[in-house]
């Protein structure tokens, strides 16, 4: 379809023929980011949801054999299933590539263990207590407990309150030895395990490769700066779609995660009909 005939404008058409080409190959990996890119962003991160149209897509998708399907999310992997509920045998990587996990119902999903070194908790401890005093006194700024690290949150805070609370855990916990920052959207999360959405995709890549002995496309689709590690970590052959504003390395862009599950449903619209 084009934008001609009635399909959404949203989708620009270079990325229409790069999906078309992608759909060809028996193996496709399609790996997608939740928050913003298939959901939506909320003020309460617990009251996330996909839009209807991407769980319909995520659906269709997960019915293709030759779909492997996985959510890459910095959200701790059983989150992620609850909230984004993809379909059964859907990867999930969680909390920036740290967890990883396989859904096996709806909402549910079987988790690898992320277990610390001893050396790992004790930095955890460390990093929990002194975010925790650069929240104190600031309305809106909390701490979220992550398997592998810990997230400050500054959407809900004023904007003076959220720069400053930022700009102290950049310049303290951010930048202790051990310790790994991302800075991503009103959040600063700071690992005690080097981790990375883009690591975390070829490592995917490199299984689904081993396993069926040829070289995999990946689709890959995010929306904020960490998703920026993926898009680097992706080849010619391959589809990358940033999901609203901001620079990008990504090739492509939609507006929104509803123009993204026109993307996905245009997808597995042509591999069910080839
Ligand atoms: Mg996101």
């Amino acid at each position: 379809m084009t934008a001609a005939d009635g399909a959404s404008p949203a989708v620009p058409e270079p990325l229409r023929a790069a999906v078309a080409a992608l759909a060809a190959s028996a193996v496709v990996v399609v790996a997608l980011d939740f928050d913003g890119t298939l959901a939506h962003l909320a003020d309460d991160p617990q009251a996330v949801a996909p839009v209807p149209s991407a769980t319909t897509a995520l659906r269709a998708l997960a019915a293709d054999d030759g779909v492997v399907l996985a959510l890459v999310s910095g959200r701790p992997a059983g989150e992620l299933a609850r909230l984004a509920e993809p379909p059964p045998g859907t990867s999930l990587v969680g909390s920036h590539g740290a967890e990883t996990g396989r859904v096996t119902a709806p909402g549910v999903a079987v988790l690898d263990d992320a277990v610390l070194t001893a050396g790992e908790s004790t930095l955890h401890e460390r990093l929990a207590g002194a975010l925790a005093g650069i929240a104190e006194g600031r309305t809106g700024v909390w701490v979220e407990h992550k398997p592998v690290g810990l997230a400050l949150h500054t959407r809900l805070a004023a904007p003076d309150d959220a720069e400053a609370a930022t700009q102290e855990a950049l310049a303290g916990p951010a930048a202790w030895p051990g310790t790994h920052a991302l800075h991503g959207k009103d959040v600063v999360e700071i690992s005690v395990r080097r981790v990375s959405k883009g690591e975390a995709l070829t490592r995917l890549r490199d299984a689904v490769t081993e396993e069926t002995g040829r070289p995999v496309p990946v689709l890959y689709a995010g929306d904020d700066v960490t998703d920026e590690r993926a898009f680097a970590a992706l080849r010619p052959g391959d589809v990358s779609i940033k999901v609203g504003a901001g620079e990008t390395l990504a090739t492509f862009r939609v507006p929104d995660p509803e123009a993204l599950a026109v993307v996905l449903g245009d997808l597995a619209a042509a591999r069910a009909s080839a």
